[in-house]
């Protein structure tokens, strides 16, 4: 097959390839990008493949970087752009179920494709726009199948994050998993046991951002891959809490993490070690701890003004697509308008400070002092005073 039109972000990348081939290589757009170019979707990094040595790569351009050197990978910088170019490699060794023991590079693209995990990512295409289809990925575009490149049960006994990839896939792009690649899955899930959770992370999280989350989160569950996940053991039934008939998508991850905290029925203390294991950063772990306490208000009826300010305005919207989610019944024009009236965003705009709080009490520097603020800054909050030098004075010499 050739493509009729290359799409922009490769006609860009064109004189790269042509630098590459003037020098005696052979160079192609690889992976994700062709993957998605001829599905009609956007692409957004260009990869390039290469039989040129890093080395070599780095002769012909003038600025590069060396991303990933070892693996092959030179980061190439023209004008604004940058592209990342990868020799061919194959892969060997694998003892450890994640990494090879040894990365050879090699001259073939064929050799290079064959180490790729999915047939639909095994496409390369050349400056011409013909598609390089050794493995019939472009059948399994056609047929939307995600299967992997020779025996499944082996790739993935050579990385086993590769499991974890077939299901982001399957999210992302609402495939079917083939099923012989399926089976492999479900034979080997206990692999995923020896990869880093960062990388699962990583995957679990494109799987969830997926417009079709729910059929990935139904074969992560099916085929056993959550059994090997920390705080999802035993928890399939949970887990398939989340997918029900409500439409909802994960835009950020703390919507994530805090749908997963609240089928789980973990909290506070517990809901922290969670996402701990998970290695969730501290900024995200802490707004989850406050959605989900907002979330957990929302749904008893009990939330109340300060609540809401305090647990961050920011995460009122995602407890609002959390409610529908779950199926929690608010009034949300009601609490937009509520939050709308709030006078100040933080207590930066508080028209008092502490050194106020001392000199009009006549008291000494202290704990609490914070005290008064906060109380203060919940009474402006709450509507009960307000936020003028003069109220507020008022207001503390009466309480
Ligand atoms: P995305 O749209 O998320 O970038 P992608 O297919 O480009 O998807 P990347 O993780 O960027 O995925 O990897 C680029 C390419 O490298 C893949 O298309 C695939 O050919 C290959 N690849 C990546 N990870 C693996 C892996 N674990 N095993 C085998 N091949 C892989
Ligand atoms: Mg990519």
């Amino acid at each position: 097959m050739q493509l009729k039109q290359l799409p922009e972000d490769f006609k860009k990348a064109l004189p790269i390839l042509k630098s590459i081939e003037q020098a005696g290589f052979q160079a192609y757009f690889v992976g994700g990008s062709v993957r998605d170019h001829i599905l009609g979707l956007p692409i957004h990094d260009v990869d390039i493949a290469t039989s040129a040595y890093p080395e070599e790569i780095k002769s012909i351009f003038k600025h590069t970087v060396d991303t990933g050197i070892k693996h092959g990978t030179v980061t190439v910088l023209v004008n604004d752009d940058s592209y990342e170019i990868t020799t061919f490699r194959t892969e060997s060794g694998y003892q450890d179920y994640r990494r090879p023991d040894k990365v050879t590079f090699v001259r073939s693209l064929t050799d290079d494709l064959k180490r790729r995990d999915f047939t639909i990512n095994a496409l390369a295409v050349d400056h011409k726009g013909n598609v390089v289809d050794n493995f019939d990925g472009l059948t399994d575009l056609r047929n939307k199948l995600i299967k992997a490149v020779g025996v499944a049960e082996e790739r993935f006994h050579e990385d086993a994050l590769r499991m974890m990839r077939a299901v982001r896939f399957q999210a992302q792009l609402d495939f079917k998993i083939e099923e012989k690649t399926k089976a492999a899955i479900k034979d080997n899930s206990t692999l995923l046991e020896k990869i880093a959770i960062e990388r699962i992370h990583e995957e679990f999280l494109k799987m969830l951002y997926g417009h079709s989350w729910k059929k990935g989160l139904t074969n992560f569950v099916e085929l056993g891959l959550s059994q090997h996940c920390p705080g999802f053991e035993n928890k399939q039934k949970e887990l398939t809490k989340l997918i029900n008939d409500e439409n909802i998508l994960f835009t950020d991850e703390e919507m994530a993490w805090t749908a997963l905290g609240y089928v789980l029925s973990l909290y506070d203390d517990d809901f922290n070690h969670f996402m701990r294991q998970w290695k969730v950063s501290n900024k995200v772990r802490e707004d989850c701890l406050a959605t989900e306490r907002m979330l957990l208000d929302f749904q008893t009826g009990n939330f109340d003004i300060w609540n809401i300010y305090t647990n961050g305005v920011d995460n009122f919207s995602r407890v609002i697509s959390l409610c529908g989610l779950f199926g929690i019944e608010i009034d949300q024009t009601e609490i937009e308008k509520t939050i709308s009236e709030i006078p100040i965003k933080s207590s930066h705009d508080m028209k008092i400070t502490g050194k106020d709080v001392i000199d009009i009490l006549a008291i000494k520097p202290g704990p609490q002092i914070g005290q008064y603020m906060t109380a203060l800054e919940k009474a402006v909050v709450e509507g009960q005073v307000v936020n003028s030098f003069k109220e507020l004075k008022r207001y503390l010499l009466k309480m």
